[in-house]
C-alpha cells in the first residue's frame, strides 16, 4: 500500500469515529468528554502506567500524539484523550481480565433495562471464573450500568469460553449485538506498593501500618482510622458509607493491630479510601474482669481511685494486677474486600487472588 493510500483509509477510519462521537456523545453531560486517537505505533506501556497510577498531563499526552503521528480529537475538556491514549499503550503483560459487552436496541437507548435478576444469579454459580456479577447482601445487579448508554450490560471473568455461556444464561430484553473485549478491569493494576511517607495525594497504593488510633464513626456513617509506622509517619484510613457491610469488619481494628490498606488516596483531607484490607495481626486484647482478690483473706480489693490501684480494706494489702481475661476478637486475619456494589472497576476482586 502506498503511503497516500494509507493515509487515505485512516482519513476514513476517523471520519466513522468523529461522526460516531458527534452523533452519541451526550455532551450535555458535564462527566461526558470524549476523545478519539488513532495511531498506527503504540505509545509506550509506561503512559498506561503513569494514567493508572498517577496524574498525567494532557499537554504531556498531546504532545506524544503528536510525536506518534496520531489522528486525535479531544472534545469539551479533552480529558477522554488521555483515556483513549491510555488503552492504545496498554499491553496486558501483568494481568487481564475479559468483559463481554452487550448492547440495546437503538429504540430501548435511555429506557429502563429489562433483565431477569435471577438469571444473574445463576451465572455465579454456574461459571465461577466470572465476577461482580451480583451483590447478594446488598441486591445490586452489578452487570447493569447506570447511565443511559447504549450497553444492556457487561459479564466479567476470566474465561472466555465462561462469558459466552453466561451470555446465554442472562435473561433479558433482547440483545441487539456483543463483542468480547480484554481489559485491565479487576487487576489492581492501578495500585503500587508504598511507605506510609511516601504516599501522595492522587495515588491508588498498597500500605502496611499498624492502627494506632481506633476506628470511629462519623457523620454520614463514614469510619475512620489511623494507621502508622514509626519511621514513616502516619496517615488515615476511610471506609465510606457506600462500602456498607465491609464497615463492621473495619470497626473491629484495635490498636497495635497490623493491616496493609489497598485504595486510593484522597487530597483534602489526606486518606486512603480503603478498596481491600489484609489483616496480618490481630493484637491479643485484655479486658478487665474484676478486682484483685486479697490473698489473706480472700475478698476483692477496693479500688483506690483512678489508676491509684486497689486495696484490702481488711488487710491493708495493696495491689495493682487486677483479674484480666483474653478478649475474643471478632476478627480473623486475612483478606477483607468492600462489597461488589462498592467496587471500582479496576479494584481486584478476592476471588481473583
Ligand atoms: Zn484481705
Amino acid at each position: 500500500m502506498t503511503k497516500l493510500n494509507e493515509e487515505m483509509d485512516v482519513k476514513k477510519i476517523e471520519n466513522i469515529v468523529k461522526s460516531t462521537i458527534e452523533k452519541n456523545a451526550k455532551m450535555e453531560n458535564k462527566n461526558t468528554n470524549p476523545g478519539y486517537v488513532i495511531t498506527q505505533t503504540r505509545p509506550s506501556i509506561e503512559i498506561y502506567e503513569q494514567s493508572v497510577k498517577k496524574i498525567v498531563l494532557l499537554k504531556d499526552i498531546k504532545q506524544l500524539l503528536k510525536l506518534h503521528k496520531a489522528y486525535y480529537k479531544g472534545y469539551k475538556n479533552s480529558r477522554g484523550l488521555i483515556g483513549a491514549t491510555a488503552s492504545i499503550a496498554w499491553l496486558p503483560i501483568r494481568d487481564k481480565t475479559y468483559e463481554l459487552i452487550a448492547y440495546r436496541e437503538e429504540k430501548k437507548w435511555g429506557t429502563d433495562r429489562i433483565i431477569d435478576d435471577k438469571s444473574v444469579k445463576r451465572i455465579d454459580k454456574q461459571c465461577p471464573s466470572t465476577f461482580d456479577n451480583y451483590d447478594y447482601k446488598n441486591k445490586h445487579n452489578r452487570i447493569t450500568p447506570n447511565s443511559p448508554c447504549p450497553i444492556l450490560y457487561g459479564l466479567r471473568g476470566d474465561d472466555v469460553e465462561e462469558l459466552k455461556k453466561a451470555f446465554y444464561i442472562v435473561k433479558s430484553e433482547p440483545v441487539h449485538s456483543w463483542i468480547i473485549f480484554e481489559t485491565n478491569q479487576g487487576t489492581d493494576d492501578h495500585l503500587q506498593k508504598k511507605k506510609i511517607s511516601e504516599i501522595k495525594p492522587y495515588q491508588s497504593i498498597i500500605a502496611e501500618g499498624i492502627v494506632i488510633k481506633n476506628p470511629y464513626t462519623i457523620k454520614g456513617g463514614h469510619v475512620i482510622f489511623t494507621i502508622g509506622n514509626d519511621s514513616t509517619g502516619k496517615i488515615d484510613c476511610v471506609a465510606y458509607e457506600p462500602t456498607k457491610q465491609f464497615r463492621n469488619i473495619i470497626r473491629e481494628l484495635f490498636v497495635g493491630d497490623l493491616v496493609e490498606v489497598y485504595g486510593s488516596v484522597r487530597e483534602k483531607p489526606l486518606a486512603i479510601n480503603i478498596e481491600k484490607i489484609n489483616i496480618k495481626n490481630l493484637i491479643a486484647m485484655v479486658e478487665k474482669l474484676e478486682n484483685p482478690v486479697c490473698p489473706i483473706c480472700g475478698k476483692h480489693m477496693k479500688s483506690k481511685g483512678k489508676n491509684q490501684g486497689y486495696k484490702c480494706i481488711l488487710c491493708k494489702i495493696k495491689s495493682k494486677k487486677v483479674v484480666e481475661r483474653k478478649k475474643v476478637r471478632n476478627l480473623i486475619i486475612g483478606f477483607y474486600e468492600v462489597p461488589v456494589c462498592a467496587r471500582r472497576h479496576l479494584s481486584k476482586p478476592l476471588k481473583r487472588f
